[in-house]
């Protein structure tokens, strides 16, 4: 399916020169990514871009080549000495002069035969490196390169340097770039002429050569013609997968879904609240999205705690009101079974039939389940992604609505909408994205903001504190819980091996028990299912008034009683993760306190980075502050979810150029929405090329 004029680039890079599979390995740490056989493809070293240049142009006389600099020497060569026998230690030195004066070029451990070979005596050489002065004597330690005087065309005056990993060296590097380059196929212009023109842009091929050639450092910007030209083919491939997702979605037949109201109104009736104006708006907005018949494709951004649950359910029973099924779908078995857990009350009053189904539901209930959705019999079902599973039939399922969507990517969001006919889709989220990361990975969706918080919650108090003030901090929980408090403990899971983390949440766990008695639970990610929801529900009960966790917790759990959370080694977290956890607490009228307990010393950086949590609550401001010190990948937490990330283009950069994309992608959908003109083939090529193909696969002629 994918144009065989691409195929150089998506060779294993084992079909280079030179490479085996212990550098493929070493590539793969390098570029992530990789076919089913584990090694990185060509075109995957292509946009490995060079983070530095080696500036080899100055070439002053050896008596004025400044300390620490790397400078380029033309010098003749005068006599070698090799260290006295039985001294392996001392280096082999090869003297050589200018008309300024003589230099020692200096090397350890050395080849005799090569240093014979490459420095004869009387010949005159280019030797480049970083200088050196010891007690007034000038040397080059094993310089970087040398050259005869006919050859100085081969050194490379400017040289980038890329970025490494253990096992692969920056010569080897470079010179298999070069050979991928030099497979890069000649390729027809996906981009529109008027904009390359008015650019000024270089050609694909072009822009990739000068990436890896910098001239100088201004070749490094990411503003520089070719970066700019390539992070925009990167951004209009995102875009434009998008927009066609989009254009699908829109344009395969929807249902206009009219509820008539008694459901909502029974379920509003029951809440022992009111909503809040967001609420009411954003539900506003998605039952007009419902009404309509297209396929409604929405993303509810709220904080959290802002009550997003709700207003899923109410979209649900809307649905319900017209006829067809509802799905909320929750990233894990905890979340589902909570999320059924507040649910089903509300039905109840309502007189909605609801089920759970998730990878524990088995035998007879499950065989009911089925059987209660396949006939429509069952109006509502809450669970995990378990009921998007083959085997699973619905009789008409009217929405979906996906619970934390940035553990979820585009395939994923594909999948989804492949179970109902004419499905409509909400996904909620509780990062508060920024708007251009909202454009970057959700262009493809309306959006909905919960902005206010619940009536009555109070402010979260936010304390700073060194991991060596934890025996003071323990006498604080003690005294609180014993006045009836509930506190989460959470330990980061960070290190290579989970189990040295999960290790480090049970001796937390032992010494809490020590210090308060039998009133601790633990729960984390190695536990059986079970077992972690039953250390939650006993929390939740009240019978443990302390849990110590791993960022299980971290997503959506709901203990509107607990008003303490202490983050231990915070500053291992990311901002938005932080401020997820923190999450946890303030869910009530009584006032609640968070502790970030840090390792001494803190960064700057990190030290910045607690700051804004002890300055702001509010998601959106942590998520720009977020975006500003650390990139928006880590935002969403893409690293774990692979989720599409960007290779060259970086979102606050090239903020512009992603507007630009945006309405390109858009222009070119409406126009030659199946890609078959001229520049839609062309643009066929950039998707794969950016790895953003699963769009293609929804066009007609793909
Ligand atoms: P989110 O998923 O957005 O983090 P939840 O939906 O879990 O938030 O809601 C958090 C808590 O707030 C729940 O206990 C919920 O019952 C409650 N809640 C939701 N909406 C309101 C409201 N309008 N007023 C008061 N409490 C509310
Ligand atoms: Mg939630």
């Amino acid at each position: 399916m994918r144009p065989p004029l691409l195929n150089p680039l998506f060779r294993p890079v084992t079909s280079l020169d030179g490479i085996g599979d212990k550098l493929a390995q070493a590539l793969r740490r390098l570029l992530g990514g990789g076919d089913l056989d584990g090694a990185p493809r060509v075109g995957d070293l292509l946009f490995h871009l060079p983070s530095a240049i080696i500036d080899r142009r100055n070439q002053p006389e050896i008596a004025l080549a400044p300390a620490g600099m790397v400078v380029t020497l033309k010098v003749r060569v005068d006599r070698h000495q090799r260290p006295p026998p039985g001294n392996r230690r001392a280096p082999y030195k090869v003297f050589a002069h200018d008309v300024s004066g003589e230099i020692a070029l200096t090397f350890f451990h050395a080849n005799e035969p090569w240093l014979a070979r490459t420095f004869p005596i009387g010949e005159t050489v280019y030797v480049s490196g970083t200088m050196e002065w010891f007690g007034g004597r000038p040397s080059m330690v094993h310089p970087d390169h040398v050259v005869r005087e006919a050859d100085l065309a081969t050194l490379p005056l400017v040289e980038p340097v890329y970025p490494l990993t253990a096992g692969l060296t920056g010569k080897v590097l470079a010179r298999t770039i070069g050979e991928a380059l030099d497979s890069v196929p000649p390729l027809p212009e996906w981009l529109d002429p008027l904009v390359v023109a008015r650019e000024a842009w270089p050609s694909f091929a072009e822009a990739l050569h000068a990436a890896h050639h910098p001239q100088g450092a201004a070749d490094l910007e990411p503003s520089s013609r070719h970066l700019a030209r390539l992070a925009y083919d990167e951004l209009l491939a995102s875009q434009l997968a998008l927009a066609i997702i989009r254009h699908r979605q829109r344009k395969s037949v929807g249902a206009a879904r009219l509820g008539t109201g008694q459901l909502t109104a029974r379920i509003v009736a029951a809440l022992p609240f009111t909503l809040t104006g967001s609420q009411r708006n954003a539900l506003a907005e998605i039952e007009a999205d419902l009404a309509k018949p297209e396929r409604m494709l929405r993303l509810l951004q709220g904080d959290v705690g802002s009550g997003k649950t709700i207003v899923a359910l109410l979209a649900s029973a809307s649905v319900i009101e017209s006829g067809a099924q509802a799905a909320l779908m929750a990233p894990t078995e905890l979340l589902a079974r909570q999320h059924a857990r507040t649910i089903a009350p509300l039905a109840d009053a309502a007189g909605i039939r609801m089920a759970i189904l998730t990878g524990r539901e088995k035998g007879r209930d499950r065989e009911e389940t089925l059987a209660g959705l396949a006939s429509g019999a069952i109006d509502l079902v809450v669970g995990t992604h378990a009921i998007f599973q083959a085997g699973v039939a619905f009789d008409d399922l009217g929405l979906v609505a996906v619970d934390e969507q940035h553990r979820f990517g585009v395939h994923q969001r594909l999948a989804l909408t492949a179970k109902g006919k004419a499905t409509d889709v909400l996904v909620m989220t509780a990062t508060p994205i920024p708007r251009t990361l909202v454009l970057t990975y959700y262009g493809d969706m309306d959006v909905s903001r919960l902005t206010e918080k619940p009536a009555g919650r109070k402010p979260i108090e936010t304390r700073v504190l060194p991991l060596t003030r934890l025996e003071e901090i323990v006498a604080r929980i003690r005294e609180a819980v014993s006045r009836d408090a509930k506190a989460y403990w959470i330990c980061p899971l960070v290190a290579e091996s989970e189990e040295l983390d999960v290790a480090a949440a049970e001796d937390r766990y032992t010494a809490l028990v020590k210090a308060l008695g039998p009133i601790v639970g633990l729960a984390h990610g190695q536990m059986k299912p079970a077992e972690r929801d039953k250390q939650m529900a006993a929390f939740q009960a009240g019978m443990f008034r302390v849990l110590v966790a791993t960022t299980v917790v971290e997503v959506g759990v709901d203990v509107p009683d607990a008003t303490i959370i202490v983050i231990e080694h915070a500053e291992r977290f990311g901002l938005a993760q932080l401020h997820q956890l923190r999450g946890r607490v303030g869910r009530s009228d009584r006032p609640s306190v968070c502790l970030l307990l840090y390792k001494a010393p803190l960064g700057a950086v990190a030290r910045d980075r607690l700051a804004i949590m002890r300055e702001t609550e509010d998601g959106f401001v942590i998520a720009e502050e977020d975006l500003r010190l650390r990139g928006g990948g880590e935002i969403l937490g893409t690293r774990q979810s692979g989720m599409p990330g960007f290779r060259i283009a970086s979102t606050e950069i090239h903020a512009t150029l992603m507007e630009m994309a945006r309405d390109d992608a858009q222009r070119v959908v409406e126009h030659d929405p199946e890609l078959a003109g001229p520049r839609g083939e062309a643009l066929r090529l950039l998707l794969y090329v950016f790895g953003r193909d699963e769009a293609v696969r929804l066009l007609r002629a793909g």
